[in-house]
């Protein structure tokens, strides 16, 4: 679509033209696992659903504009969209990830490529030095996330990428800023990834994921990979995908405003020791937040006096349900150590035991901060 149109133009029409025939104006679900043909091999762009299906069609259209890139790919899971990403490697190649990440990805790197043979180096991303010490002649790509989860540092994606020798790849995942807050592509990044049960789904009621990205050598090879290994998403998922992204850029205002009032009321708060959110002053990363980041997002990380501290609260508030997952319009409230990072223990990211993550929703910022004012009293 038009690359003159602003953001929240984009996520409301992009690949969302209404329905040639009928005139609908919401994007139709097609549920269909197969398509006509007039002749053998003669038909309208579509043969079976797991090839392509209009609906899907529409969404990965919407992303790839979003993230200003030339093309997207959508998958079952956040986790699918990864494991085309690392398919596109051979037995020996290396890959530089940071060393905190999600720990569904640290599990299907450590746990299922690398019985593949695939080496990884999990490496500190602040440490540009480190990063470059890390590169070997195998290094085929860099992998990161900004801001991580659950620790909320910031890489610098331009830097990193002006960093990388020839024909080493870089692939961010954007989970936790959502394309609203920070697209990047252009600050050089090769792919992109969300999990779109996150901020882009919106509501908690879909699981998936999405890739964008410019090259069109790499986009063929990945969707080789999307069809010959088949993780892609429903044309339903699909559709809810695109309708939680209309909403994305006011849905991100509304997080960021909440949670920086939050992150304020934390640090401020005597049984928290510390605050980690990108709006604070105090992050120490603060200043490349603002440069790379249009806003600082929903997720906020507080590390309390210990363990036990920490699953009191979580066990104690009642508008911030206590479940994993995040980016939805309700409040989430989990203790990464025993939740979403357990497969992280004893490992080399293993997460702080008095660590807890909150993922702020959009509901009234004031009763968001009576509720954690009440499970830290
Ligand atoms: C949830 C998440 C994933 C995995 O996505 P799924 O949709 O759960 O497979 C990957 N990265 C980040 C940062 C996530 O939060």
């Amino acid at each position: 679509m038009d690359e003159q149109f602003h953001f929240d133009t984009l996520a409301i029409h992009a690949g969302q033209d209404p329905d040639p025939s009928t005139g609908a104006i919401m994007t139709p679900v097609y549920m269909t696992s197969t398509f006509v043909q007039s002749a053998p091999a003669e038909h309208k762009g579509y043969e079976y659903s797991r090839s392509g299906n209009p609906t899907r069609t529409a969404l990965e259209t919407l992303i790839a504009s979003l993230e200003g890139g030339r093309y997207g790919l959508a998958f079952a899971s956040g986790l699918a969209a990864i494991d085309s990403v690392l398919r596109m490697f051979n037995p020996g190649d290396h890959i530089i990830v940071g060393n905190d990440v999600y720990g569904g990805t640290y599990r299907l790197f450590m746990r299922v490529f690398a019985r593949y043979g695939l080496q990884f180096s999990w490496v500190d991303l602040t440490n540009l030095e480190a990063v470059q010490a890390a590169f070997t002649p195998q290094t085929k790509l860099l992998w990161l996330e900004t801001p991580t989860n659950p620790l909320m540092t910031l890489a610098d994606i331009q830097a990193l990428c002006e960093g990388v020798p020839p024909g080493v790849l870089v692939a961010v995942d954007n989970t936790f800023a959502s394309p609203a807050l920070q697209q990047p592509l252009r600050f050089g990044a090769h792919i992109v990834m969300h999990s779109s049960t996150k901020y882009l789904g919106g509501h908690s009621d879909v699981v998936g994921g999405v890739l964008a990205l410019n090259d069109e050598q790499v986009y063929n090879e990945l969707k080789f990979l999307q069809n010959a290994v088949g993780g892609v998403p429903g044309p339903m998922d699909c559709f809810l995908v695109i309708r939680g992204i209309k909403t994305l850029g006011i849905r991100m205002e509304r997080h960021s405003q909440n949670a920086l009032k939050i992150a304020r009321f934390l640090e401020d708060h005597q049984a928290v020791k510390q605050v980690l959110y990108p709006g604070l002053e105090s992050h120490p990363q603060h200043d490349l937040a603002r440069r790379q980041m249009h806003d600082y997002g929903g997720m906020i990380s507080i590390i309390l006096q210990d363990d036990e501290a920490a699953r009191r609260m979580v066990s104690r508030t009642k508008l911030f349900a206590l479940a994993e997952s995040l980016g939805g319009v309700e409040s989430l409230i989990e203790h990464p150590y025993s939740m979403t990072h357990a497969s992280t223990a004893a490992s080399p990211i293993a997460v702080d035991k008095a660590l807890v993550r909150l993922s702020v929703g959009i509901e009234n910022v004031d009763d968001l901060i009576a509720d954690l004012r009440q499970a830290l009293a």
